[in-house]
């Protein structure tokens, strides 16, 4: 899969919206969106041109994408698999992307973004149900227990993003135990409970083209 490794604020500025994708700096005055609001290059600063319908989807759909830091072809594979599901396709895709597995580890605090998240999965430091799986994209089905390995409950950078994980919005469908660094999930997030301010329905409109 193609990596993207450009610096991270400058998506956010090419979106115009905070993407939280650095952790603690997302919530500092150091953030780029709040000091630079304009896109990002050479012609950044002249400002953003009034967007086609079409620039309107894709940069929902990019936005998105980015938030959680999929792929192209993974993206589009997570929207078949929405298409093909019965009830609200948008609402079907935000919780594949949510039950991923790094976006647990990142919304129950282990980790102070996404891409750190499928580090710590990378590196093997999270188990579920009692089996390491180092994943990110495994979906955690509900009832399951997404819990740091006990070799690496001293780490860190794992309590310092617990300590600072009240700086961002909270979800219902995780249950966190803080003692043993286990949490769960309690049941498929409905899309009140989804705290990422996107458009789904433009997706949709996006793919169904
Ligand atoms: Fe985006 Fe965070 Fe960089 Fe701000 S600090 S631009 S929210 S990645």
């Amino acid at each position: 899969m193609s990596r993207y490794t450009d610096a991270n604020c400058r998506i956010c500025r090419r979106e115009g919206v905070k993407l939280f994708l650095k952790g603690d700096r997302c919530f500092s005055e150091k953030c780029a969106v709040d000091r630079r609001a304009f896109p990002p290059g050479q012609h950044g600063s002249v400002g953003r041109r009034k967007p086609t319908e079409y620039g309107l989807r894709l940069r929902e759909k990019q936005k998105t994408r980015k938030t959680y830091g999929i792929g192209e072809g993974q993206f589009r594979s997570y929207f078949v698999k929405a298409a093909r599901t019965k009830g609200n396709t948008g609402e079907r895709l935000l919780q594949l992307l949510e039950t991923r597995l790094d976006n647990i580890v990142y919304r129950l605090g282990f980790a102070p973004s996404r891409k750190a998240a499928r580090q710590l999965v990378r590196h093997r430091h999270i188990v579920v149900n009692d089996r390491i799986v180092n994943i990110p994209s495994y979906i955690v089905r509900t009832g399951e227990t997404i819990q740091v390995k006990e070799k690496s409950r001293q780490l860190d950078c794992i309590h310092a993003s617990l300590s600072a994980a009240n700086q961002r919005p909270a979800v219902n469908w995780l249950d966190l135990d803080k003692t043993t660094l286990a949490g769960r999930l309690l049941e498929a997030p409905v899309r009140e409970n989804i705290p990422t301010p996107v458009q789904e329905q433009l997706i949709i409109e996006l793919y169904s083209k």
